[in-house]
């Protein structure tokens, strides 16, 4: 059973719901290691997705997702709304044509968001951004379902997360902080984990 643009629209309220639950937390991550507005604008953006979504209701997965990217590039200031867009949009293209998404048009789609975000942002693993959250996903992200898939991805995006902490910043804001960065986890990359997070749940539904 694969996903529709019903599913999808249903995902990102969840994704938006995640965002908007995780919002303060994700400001006092950036707060530490950047400018604290991390949370704010992704739950300004989610937000904005949503009345966009509620006016438009796209009739393709690939529409929805440009939906979603086109808003919060357009919508969402800062480092996380060009590069969260144009993931959005990478994955967009990737699915074009599909009507439902099965498994292996989600592991497009993620390695679609990868190489978009790494296009625009140009970070390596290891810098110490939302890529070593959203590489190691794409890695595990293996399955014979949707919900298997994204489940592996949100997984290996949690660990992904984690292992910046130690991490010294060499891409963003917080690069600016050289040393000091690390001991932190980075914002970008709990909230990709979070996105992934909240996908997973509602494919395992
Ligand atoms: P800003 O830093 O402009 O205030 P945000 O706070 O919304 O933007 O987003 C910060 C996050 O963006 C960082 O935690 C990091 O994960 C991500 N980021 C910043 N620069 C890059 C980059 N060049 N490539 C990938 N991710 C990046
Ligand atoms: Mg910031
Ligand atoms: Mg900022």
């Amino acid at each position: 059973m694969g996903c529709t643009a019903a599913d999808l629209v249903t995902a990102i309220r969840a994704v938006a719901d995640t965002v908007a639950e995780h919002r303060v937390e994700l400001i006092q991550l950036d707060r530490a290691i950047g400018d604290g507005d991390h949370g704010e604008n992704l739950d300004r953006g989610f937000k904005a997705v949503l009345t966009a979504l509620d006016a438009a209701t796209p009739d393709s997965p690939a529409a929805v997702l440009k939906t979603v990217a086109t808003t919060l590039i357009s919508k969402v200031g800062g480092a996380a709304g060009p590069l969260y867009g144009t993931a959005f949009l990478r994955a967009s293209t990737a699915v074009k044509d599909r009507g439902e998404l099965e498994a292996a048009d989600v592991v497009e789609a993620l390695t679609a968001a990868l190489g978009g975000v790494v296009a625009r942002g140009k970070a390596e693993l290891g810098d110490k951004t939302m890529v070593d959250a959203l590489d190691p996903a794409v890695k595990a992200a293996t399955g014979d379902s949707v919900a298997a898939v994204l489940s592996a991805a949100a997984d290996a995006a949690e660990a992904g997360a984690e292992a910046t902490v130690p991490l010294v910043a060499r891409k963003g804001r917080a690069s600016y902080l050289g040393e000091r960065s690390a001991g932190h986890m980075d914002p970008g990359a709990r909230s990709t984990m979070l996105l992934l997070r909240a996908f997973a749940e509602v494919a395992a539904r």
